[in-house]
């Protein structure tokens, strides 16, 4: 059996959301990645059992986030979303509410409920200088009903596999 999913994948600029496509797709990890303006896609096939193949279709806004909030067209049909922020910029944690509003108020599943979302704090490595700690993402990740959220480092590879993991599960159950 072969399923597909959309995901998209929304949050500030400069929180690593294109790193994070290029480092689960790709396995690879590029320094200075150019933004580019529209959406980009990407698509990952998991081989999750030896029944179920799983085509992932990644959505990157790529430049337009600078509009704060996305069109009806971008989130229509998404079957999951991350939303990303930077754990060095307290800012982005803080618009990671806004983005999730964002989405609420737009989309929803065909059942009428919420789009399953996950919380990724980028950046860990980094973690001398974090600016969120993680019981505020704790409470903030209840308080707006997300799935769940982990810290990861795209840069060191850090928490993605597993991250992209929880989301496909949670996908796998309600398809
Ligand atoms: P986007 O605007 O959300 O798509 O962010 P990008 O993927 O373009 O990344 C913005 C910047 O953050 C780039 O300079 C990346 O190299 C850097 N970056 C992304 N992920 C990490 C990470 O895990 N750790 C560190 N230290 N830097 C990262
Ligand atoms: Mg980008």
């Amino acid at each position: 059996m072969e399923k597909l999913f959309k995901v998209i994948i929304i949050g500030d600029p400069t929180v690593g959301k294109t790193s994070f496509v290029q480092r689960y797709v790709n396995d690879s990890y590029r320094r200075d990645y150019k933004g580019t303006i529209g959406v980009d896609f990407a698509l990952k096939v998991v081989k999750w059992s030896d029944r179920e193949t799983v085509k992932l279709q990644l959505w990157d806004i790529a430049g337009q986030e600078r509009f704060t909030s996305m069109t009806r067209v971008y989130y229509k049909d998404a079957h999951a979303c991350i939303i990303m922020f930077d754990l060095l910029q307290k800012s982005t944690f803080n618009n990671a509410i806004k983005w999730k509003k964002d989405l609420d108020s737009k989309c929803t599943l065909p059942d009428g409920s919420n789009v399953p979302c996950l919380l990724l704090g980028n950046k860990c490595d980094l973690h001398q200088q974090r600016k969120v700690d993680q019981e505020e993402i704790e409470t903030m990740c209840k308080e707006n009903e997300f799935l769940d959220w982990k810290e990861i480092s795209v840069k060191e590879n850090i928490m993605i596999e597993e991250s992209m993991r929880c989301l496909l599960e949670d996908m796998l159950v309600r398809h």
